[in-house]
């Protein structure tokens, strides 16, 4: 099977870096608990919405993302059974793309550069599985769409869901 595998919210933790770096310039307290449904810009007062939307354009964003817990392990194993791609929309954050190259090159260095798509709009995707956090994406895919769980999805009923890295093992290996 050709299996597409999302990067931020899937296997690199996003959400979580944009809520440190708020708590930490702001004094807040946020947990990600109290976000959910949302996105996490419309979890802050309206005058520090921008400042939020602005942290995927500075440098080190997406060098530093946490993993996702299990996706290493699992996505190895995945890998040795499937045809694994990482499939990132990265072209919105064009510094994005080498900060993404080498985390992957760090976390991931079983899944080779042939098997990663560094992309824009991922409705060219032609697979049999997509892993992914957005609706947008998983929508127009022909295959099987598997949204994975993240605070601003938790509303969305419309897809098979993944919670964890756990998940994805039970179904997929
Ligand atoms: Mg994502």
């Amino acid at each position: 099977m050709v299996i597409f595998v999302d990067m931020d919210e899937v296997i690199a933790d996003a959400y979580q870096a944009h809520i440190d770096i708020y708590n930490k310039e702001f004094g807040a307290e946020i947990r990600a608990e109290e976000c959910l449904g949302k996105e996490f810009w419309q979890c802050v007062p309206e005058a520090h919405q921008q400042s939020i939307r602005n942290h995927t354009r500075r440098d080190g964003f997406f060098k530093n993302l946490k993993l996702i817990e299990g996706s290493q392990e699992v996505l190895e194993e995945l890998s040795r059974k499937h045809d694994v791609y990482i499939a990132s929309a990265a072209m919105e954050f064009p510094q994005s793309l080498r900060e993404k190259s080498d985390w992957l090159d760090e976390f991931f260095p079983f899944i080779p550069w042939q098997n990663r798509i560094l992309c824009g709009n991922k409705h060219v995707l032609k697979g049999d599985i997509l892993i992914d956090d957005r609706s947008k994406n998983l929508e127009p895919f022909d295959g099987r769409s598997i949204m994975f769980t993240s605070p601003h999805n938790t509303h969305v009923n419309t897809f098979e869901r993944a919670h964890t890295w756990q998940d994805i093992a039970d179904k997929l290996l």
